[in-house]
């Protein structure tokens, strides 16, 4: 069973085209100039090739224990159905 977690984010229905990847965080980001966010170990990886790509710094930091257990799911955009 499980248990929804708010954290801040409720789940208003978004354009149905658009598949999110919903896998618990295991890192926040942030892009310089933009707002943090959460991002699963899966799509970590492929966003630090993305920045290493526009030779941005990416941080990614580690969440742990609360922050962790607080964390919304990854909000990566997986699948576009056309
Ligand atoms: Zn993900």
């Amino acid at each position: 069973m499980a248990e929804d977690a708010h954290a801040g984010s409720d789940s208003r229905p978004t354009h149905s085209s658009e598949r999110r990847c919903g896998t618990p965080s295991l890192f926040r980001y942030t892009w310089p100039g933009h707002d943090e966010a959460f991002v699963c170990v899966m799509h970590a990886g492929g966003l630090k090739r993305v920045a290493d790509a526009l030779g941005l710094h990416l941080q990614l930091v580690l969440l742990q224990g609360e922050q962790f257990e607080n964390a919304p799911p990854c909000s990566q955009i997986v699948e576009k159905t056309r």
